[in-house]
């Protein structure tokens, strides 16, 4: 089983209680963006597109803690950035698992035999590699050759020591379903608990604008690649109704508030993807949010998205409205055959809003006016500064 059967038990009766407690809005994972330095330049990403004194942030290990007693989400995914560069992350990892959170430590494995005795095999806790195919493919996603390999064997050595691993697969468009089924078989043998796989979302800052699916070729992609994987054993860390949803089948709308981030920006509106604007508490964000205002038929932005962050909750919640509809799924596969559920509408989405400038100007002026006002510290205080972001850039 790709997800151990305690963390399914566990988060089916979170959801359930929801339920019963007639909570409208309710997270399932909560995501932490301790940082946003990464140590690769992935055409499809563009996080690291902001200026030094922002990559220069952290989320501290109190921040994080507390971001998680706000949410309260049984399942928290750690991001960014590359979490591996942040000094505290075997500090944060400890303090969540404790609190009995299943924790998915996402990295892209370049730092990971370096760092794998920091940590110890926990069954709330997983590591979860970004791995967007095989060799040629992954190594042209992340614009660098090498670093698959290097990542095939961070999972090799993790797997000896007891760890569960994950891998997390983002597609684009020009994948081949051939290839990508074939490298479900490899990762499978390779002995990977579970995959986790979505098309990439169109991030505007990422520099490869030319090769984001839209949500047409997304469904025939994955119904050309589950076609394909039909009798084999797959394992997916996802839930089969969003597999569904990805192969066509499902008219879902999404549910943005179901993932809520957290970065050193605040609490970010609406969802992981998107950043339209931050709320100082994780409250602020759940009341305070025209959430009507997103998802695809609501906001251009969204048109193409069919993401897990948005979408994957939606699934969840399926999942306890319709028992019956999942356990169709879970056992014969999402279907590929049929006529494809009919696309949502497009015609009254509201324009995008282009902030990223003004953002970025207003956290600058923000962490400006929180330096020292004397000369001379000023200048020791951003020398160290400097050195702390060589040395992460470094590791
Ligand atoms: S559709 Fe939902 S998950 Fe996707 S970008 Fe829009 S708000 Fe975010």
């Amino acid at each position: 089983m790709a997800v151990p059967l305690m963390q399914a038990v566990r988060v089916g009766r979170y959801v359930v209680k929801q339920h019963l407690l007639g909570r409208k809005r309710y997270p399932l994972v909560l995501m932490l963006e301790p940082l946003f330095r990464c140590n690769l330049a992935c055409a499809g990403c563009g996080k690291i597109d902001y200026p030094a004194q922002i990559l220069n942030q952290r989320l501290s290990v109190q921040e994080c803690l507390d971001a998680d007693a706000e949410a309260d989400a049984p399942v928290i995914a750690i991001a960014g950035g590359e979490p591996l560069l942040h000094k505290e992350m075997p500090e944060i990892v400890k303090g969540l698992t404790a609190r009995k959170k299943y924790v998915y430590l996402c990295t892209n494995g370049l730092l990971l035999e370096k760092k794998l005795d920091d940590y110890e095999p926990n069954p709330f806790f997983s590591w979860d590699i970004h791995l967007d195919g095989d060799k040629a493919m992954h190594d042209s996603s992340v614009c660098q050759e090498g670093v698959y390999e290097r990542a095939v064997a961070a999972i090799r050595k993790a797997k000896e020591r007891g760890f569960r691993v994950s891998i997390n697969c983002t597609l684009f468009d020009g994948a081949n379903p051939e290839r990508v089924a074939k490298f479900f078989d490899e990762v499978m043998a390779l002995g990977v608990d579970g995959v986790m796989t979505a098309p990439g979302y169109a991030y505007e800052r990422a520099p490869d604008q030319e090769h984001f699916l839209n949500r047409q070729k997304t469904k025939q992609l994955f119904r050309d690649i589950f076609r394909l994987g039909k009798g084999k054993k797959w394992r997916f860390t996802q839930s089969p109704l969003f597999l569904n949803f990805l192969a066509g089948n499902e008219n879902y709308h999404c549910t943005p508030w179901g993932k809520p981030l957290r970065t050193v920006f605040g609490w970010q509106r609406p969802c992981y993807l998107l950043g339209e604007g931050y709320a100082k508490t994780f409250k602020e964000l759940m009341d305070d949010t025209a959430w009507e205002q997103y998802g695809t038929g609501a906001y251009e932005k969204c048109a193409d998205c069919m993401v897990h962050s948005g979408y994957e909750s939606t699934a969840v919640m399926d999942a306890v409205k319709r028992p019956w509809h999942i356990a169709k799924v879970a056992l014969f596969g999402p279907e590929t055959e049929k006529p494809m559920a009919p696309e949502i509408s497009l015609e009254n989405q509201r324009p995008a809003e282009y902030k990223y400038e003004a953002q970025v100007a207003e956290q600058v002026t923000l962490l400006d006016s929180r330096k020292p006002a004397r000369g001379p510290r000023v200048r020791v205080h951003k020398a160290k500064e400097e050195q702390v972001a060589v040395a992460d850039a470094a590791d």
